[in-house]
């Protein structure tokens, strides 16, 4: 058997188990993975050497933000830098989200990303289609799945930007999915109290008086409990399957926890920012920088998010990676109307799952692969093609060696945030090297240049998860 490429030695790590094998490539999919393969190397295969390394799936990042339009701000990394980031850090599938403008369709959202997208990414991407407006969009559900979008978003809040959807508009598209066996992720804060809220602690006084704290104070535990209760009860109604993304709260978890226990079709996704990070972040002078919605919550939700990771009641870790540049963050003026929300995330998932998770013993390594790769495949409608080491699946693989750190400053990542919560991290995990459908994107930890190599991938309907 001819391979081009074999990378032996290695630890070959799936969802389900990890054993001792050579990964042998040929073309863009992996041909075997067996013990011994490098004895069939041929003059021209290419040698990749794990010995004492990992290799695990490339990962799938289901939520970023790309090139994404925010009030007069885009966001920092577009199509070509936030697949690099992306494939620094280990991850070889994006799912960004299409998002309509007033009046427009879900087909020409879908049209307007890949207008942006096509033919630039190193990486491969799809995207969720946002939900803004049912009564005008829901009749695009079944065309959406066409065109290989099965997953669909919709948000119960930011009702003052007109994204939000309504118990009815929620019901509906649940329904819908259920009917066509599609998923809805949903951002669940509460809308009319999270208003409220703002109303009362964004006034000049009180920004002046609290700065970036004022934002764990406008939004606490039970904007998001109210919320995630909320959809769950639609989502038991009609049966349609569920996707929280970014949760952050431990009530949220307790919720997912008795609705999973009961049968209801939902699922969670939680980001790194709400593991590793809690809310003193915004009594540093540049708190400011931290601003994400949902924001991080205290040390005690931590805490009840990694356990919720082990037991498997959440069962993705994703980015929502929407990076801001410095600057960008310290335009906003102390003025919480115009301050940028979003922290950058996709080159530091697999390095922060694997340092703060694995190494500190809260998940194991397969755990991690599930939770970053094999899951979010399978929920994706991505998988065996992505999110698992096996023969026939695309050549998507990363070599970790356990005892290299990489430092996490500006000049060192791809992503053109130029900032990081994690500055001055020191990270384990980052992929010696990183393949996508058998082509080398990241080799010695540094990006090459492979612009374009990434593929639209219509995606499938979500699997099951086992
Ligand atoms: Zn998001």
């Amino acid at each position: 058997m001819r391979f081009d490429t074999i990378i032996f030695g290695g630890t070959v790590v799936n969802a389900d188990g990890r054993r001792r094998a050579d990964v042998g490539i040929r073309g863009q999919r992996i041909a075997a993975v067996d013990r011994a393969l490098a004895r069939q190397a041929g003059p021209r295969t290419k040698l990749i050497d794990a010995r004492g390394k990992y290799v695990i799936p490339g990962a799938v990042d289901a939520h970023v933000h790309l090139e994404l339009q925010s009030g007069d701000r885009v966001t920092s990394d577009d199509w070509r830098t936030g697949p690099r980031a992306a494939a620094h850090g280990g991850v070889t599938t994006l799912i960004d989200f299409a998002t309509p403008g007033p009046g427009e369709s879900l087909e020409e959202a879908v049209g307007k990303l890949r207008a942006l997208a096509d033919g630039r990414p190193c990486v491969d991407y799809g995207c969720h289609v946002c939900i803004t407006a049912w009564d005008r969009q829901g009749h695009e559900l079944p065309r959406m799945i066409e065109l290989g979008c099965p997953t669909f978003k919709a948000f119960m809040t930011y009702s003052r930007r007109g994204l939000m959807s309504d118990d009815r508009a929620l019901y509906n598209a649940l329904e819908a999915c259920r009917r066509l066996g599609a998923m809805l992720l949903v951002h669940a804060e509460s809308d009319a109290v999270l208003e409220e809220l703002i109303a009362r602690f964004h006034t000049p006084e009180m920004m002046r008086k609290h700065g970036a704290r004022l934002h764990a104070m406008t939004r606490p535990n039970f904007i998001e409990a109210e919320a995630v209760q909320r959809v769950l009860t639609w989502a038991d109604a009609t049966s349609g399957r569920l996707y929280i993304v970014h949760l952050s709260t431990s009530e949220g978890a307790e919720l997912l926890r008795d609705a999973r226990t009961r049968g209801v079709h939902a699922f969670a996704e939680t980001c790194p920012q709400y593991l590793v990070l809690d809310d003193s972040v915004f009594r540093r002078t540049d708190g400011h920088r931290y601003i994400c919605s949902p924001q991080v919550k205290k040390k005690a939700d931590a805490q009840r998010l990694w356990q919720g990771l082990r037991r498997g009641e959440i069962s993705v870790v994703a980015t929502d990676h929407c990076p801001f540049t410095a600057a960008q963050r310290d335009s906003w003026g102390g003025d919480w109307t115009n301050a940028p929300s979003g922290l950058p995330g996709t080159e530091t998932l697999v390095p922060l799952l694997f340092t703060h998770g694995v190494l500190r013993k809260r998940v194991t390594l397969s755990r991690m692969v599930a939770l970053c790769c094999a899951n979010p495949a399978r929920l994706m409608g991505l998988y065996p093609a992505k999110g698992v080491i096996a023969p026939g699946s695309d050549a998507d693989l990363c070599v970790i060696d356990p005892q290299h750190r990489t430092r996490v400053v500006p000049d060192r990542m791809e992503s053109r945030a130029d900032w990081s919560p994690y500055q001055n991290w020191l990270l384990a995990g980052f992929p010696e090297w990183t393949l996508c459908r058998g082509r080398v994107i990241v080799q010695d930890y540094r990006v090459l240049d492979a612009a374009g190599w990434g593929r639209w991938i219509p995606r499938r309907k979500p699997a099951a998860l086992p």
